[in-house]
């Protein structure tokens, strides 16, 4: 008979209703409410998911996380930052506060005064999702704590459920952490392998019986130290009690295939990938007591699973292994929403074809019944299935047509080289030397967000609503012309998300009202729907834009969110390959950027935050990647004269290997985040010579401080070292969306000061 389980689960509640908790909680610390109510609302959310959960055989406890699971990890593996641990005795901390303040860098006790840097957070492979980075040195030493996890086995049980507790391996919990190279981790590791045994022997205690235990690293190409790291790792840990479910998702083994079919343990996950190619393969050399765990439902994607598809092929495993064939999403459902039937406006054929975590599970069920008891048993369910599969027909002849003809190169190609351009330019829009702008968008305050919510509600008319950003608009133009910023910008009032935004004027595109997805701590994205051919009906930001250009002779730039981030950050149909979809959309922003040009907007950026986002964990199979995507965004920016200046932003702190695709991007100016990484961004410029403008950001702006102009100046000059001045211009890392308009006036006015003072020494 074949078992179904899951890897994890989504925490924040089908309402976000962890979010809420924690944001009332940081904010109101102090209370003991607050906390009761947090740990109140944590506890419904991990009951509801044991719910929800309650058909599979063996349900994953230990997922669910306040914060991070990596962070609890840390926690678990007594592995805390000094400092945390510091202020954490220096102020008598409980362990909820000790916890976040590793996780944000403070409490909710405001006045207590206890702060310290917040933990590192970074990409969990190539998803949106952020972990806290573990710090470790050559002197770490750990020490078992495992009372959370302890806590929820007791609670899964206490409702009957066949737990299984979820570990992040020692292997990858090592290879993820920063603060010591390869060679001193793996010096860790004898250290840390006695820890996981005890853990082991307290789940053994707790009459536990499976242990999944996640090495997505083996998703990643690994040299030959981390490779003999798992085996001996496995090797220790093969001598306690407790059957290990070795999992890995998000990529195929690859080339670890063979170490993983060697592990000494009792199962393997094996996600379906793009083919059924190594679940085959590992089903072959699997050991006669060994568990074969496959991944058959997208556990990253949207899309209803092709049940009967998946039968064919599971149906010879089944007879092959009996019991010992598992099914599961292929990795845990925390990347995907809660509850498609949540959704109240999602047109009726596009739902039908939709499935989020519940679906999943349902669909697992589906599947389980259909090889245990014959597929008789579900011929209505897989009739259902079949009925509803399929893309619509594409949604219009245009979109047909672009897809079908082959793109001329001459569309990927400015109509001059960079060098050309920037004479061109200078003399067009006549900038000083360290041009100063901004990157978009200017304070959401709450009265905004409520005047964009009563126009989505039709609580007020269109008319009443564009008045209303237009005033806005006109306030952050004079704000900036105060200020003496050279490049303007409208400031994105109308915009609740650059790519939902997008996602609402584009066809062929859905956006969801309750579909959110965790991206860190008690931040959620709620990613819109790519569902068929994408184009765009008519101009969606010109408006804004010639508005604000008539308020002032400054140049206003035109702001756009790039082809790659789109994708990136949506739920992308399955049944076209991701650059033809990507084309799709940069065909539409290209008509855009073409049309702010027709409406004489002399500057346009177009924001490619995401771009690296879904680089793939493979590295042969980066290049082809970044091939398309660059040529995506040459698509969507190449189509205008040589006066009109392109920009383009990107905001994360690694992009030193893929440099010279950023320069084949040919952008007038890329502004880029360097103030928040300490400027160690620029070191790539000692060995590449960028060749086009740059904007190194010169203050970050994910902080409220306030920044002081020699600061900004030292950061100047600091970039001025590196590249030459006049390819330099001055701007914030990122947008200033979740600031207050005070802090953004001082510190904006200290760039303006900085750039100033930079000039004359020029
Ligand atoms: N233009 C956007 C803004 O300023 C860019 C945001 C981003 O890079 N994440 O908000
Ligand atoms: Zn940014």
């Amino acid at each position: 008979m074949a078992k179904i389980h899951n890897l994890g689960f989504p925490r924040i509640g089908a309402n976000r209703e962890l979010k809420f908790a924690l944001e009332h909680y940081w904010q109101h610390g102090d209370s003991e409410t607050s906390q009761r109510h947090l740990h109140a609302t944590a506890r419904e959310i991990r009951q509801g998911n044991l719910e929800i959960q309650s058909a599979l055989d063996w349900v994953p406890v230990g997922d669910f996380s306040l914060y991070d699971h990596v962070l609890d990890t840390s926690f678990m593996l007594g592995n805390i930052p000094t400092s945390v641990e510091k202020v954490a005795s220096e102020y008598a901390l409980t362990a909820l506060d000790a916890y976040f303040l590793a996780a944000r860098g403070q409490t909710a006790h405001a006045e207590c005064g206890c702060q310290t840097q917040a933990g590192e957070m970074t990409k969990w492979f190539d998803t949106n999702y952020h972990y806290i980075v573990p710090q470790v040195d050559a002197d770490t030493s750990f020490a078992l704590n495992p009372s959370r996890i302890n806590r929820d086995i007791n609670e899964a049980r206490s409702v009957g459920a066949e737990v299984k507790p979820v570990i992040l391996g020692p292997v990858t919990y090592l290879y993820l952490a920063k603060g010591a190279d390869d060679t001193t981790k793996l010096t860790l590791l004898p250290k840390l392998l006695p820890i996981y045994a005890q853990l082991l022997a307290n789940f053994y205690r707790h009459g536990v019986e499976w242990v999944q235990v996640d090495e997505p690293v083996l998703a990643l190409d690994l040299n030959r130290e981390w490779q003999t790291a798992l085996q001996y790792a496995y090797d220790y840990l093969s001598t306690s009690n407790i059957k290990l479910l070795l999992t890995s998702y998000f990529s195929d083994y690859g080339a670890n295939l063979s170490i993983v079919s060697a592990l000494p343990v009792a199962g393997i996950h094996v996600p379906v990938i793009d083919s059924w190619h190594e679940v085959n393969a590992i089903a072959s050399t699997l050991k006669a007591s060994q568990v074969l765990s496959v991944g058959v439902i997208d556990g990253r994607n949207i899309w209803k699973a092709r049940l009967n598809q998946c039968l064919e092929q599971l149906i010879p495993l089944h007879q092959q292994l009996g019991d010992r064939l598992w099914l599961a999403p292929s990795c845990s459902l925390l990347h995907v929403p809660i509850d498609v039937e949540l959704e109240t406006h999602i047109p009726s054929g596009l739902k039908d074809r939709l499935s989020f975590a519940k679906q999943k599970l349902q669909e697992l069920v589906y599947l389980k019944n259909a090889l245990n008891e014959g597929r008789d048993s579900i011929s209505t369910e897989l009739g259902q299935n079949s009925a509803s599969q399929g893309y619509e027909k594409a949604q219009s002849n245009h979109a047909t047509q672009l897809r079908d003809s082959s793109l001329h190169s001459s569309l990927f190609k400015r109509q001059s080289t960079f060098s050309q351009r920037k004479l061109t330019q200078a003399s067009a829009l006549s900038l000083p030397l360290f041009p100063t702008t901004t990157i978009g968008s200017y304070p959401q305050t709450s009265d905004i967000r409520l005047t964009r919510a009563k126009f989505k509600r039709n609580e007020i008319s269109e008319h009443e609503y564009i008045l209303r950003m237009q005033d806005e608009i006109a306030h952050v133009i004079d704000v900036q012309e105060q200020l003496g910023l050279d490049v303007l910008v409208h400031g994105e009032p109308e915009r609740n998300d650059m790519v939902e935004y997008f996602g609402e004027h584009l066809e062929g595109i859905a956006v969801s009202q309750f579909a959110w997805v965790q991206s860190y701590g008690s931040r959620c994205v709620k990613p819109p729907i790519i569902y068929a051919d994408v184009h765009r009906p008519k101009p969606i930001t010109v408006a804004w834009s010639q508005y604000a250009q008539s308020l002032t002779a400054k140049p206003v730039k035109g702001m756009l969110t790039g082809p790659v981030t789109i994708l990136n950050w949506s739920f992308v149909r399955d049944d076209l390959p991701r650059n033809k979809v990507c084309e799709q959309i940069a065909l539409a922003i290209r008509e855009e950027v073409n049309d702010l040009e027709a409406a004489n907007i002399r500057i346009i950026q177009i924001d490619e935050a995401a771009l690296r986002e879904r680089l793939p964990l493979k590295k042969h199979e980066q290049r082809y990647y970044m091939q398309w995507a660059v040529d995506c965004f040459l698509l969507a920016s190449s189509g205008v004269k040589d006066e009109t200046q392109i920009h383009t932003h990107m905001c994360y702190s690694s992009f030193g290997e893929i440099m010279e695709d950023v320069a084949r991007m040919d952008a007038d100016v890329i502004t880029i985040e360097t103030a928040r990484s300490n400027m160690t961004l620029l070191d790539v410029f000692d060995t590449y010579a960028y060749p086009n403008d740059i904007g190194p950001g010169v203050y970050d702006i994910h902080s409220p401080n306030k920044v002081e102009t020699h600061d900004m100046l030292d950061r100047l000059n600091h970039a001025c070292s590196r590249i030459p001045a006049d390819q330099l211009w001055v701007n914030p890392d990122c947008g200033l969306k979740t600031r207050g308009w005070d802090e953004v006036k001082v510190n904006l006015r200290h760039m303006v000061a900085a750039a100033k003072k930079a000039r004359v020494v020029a």
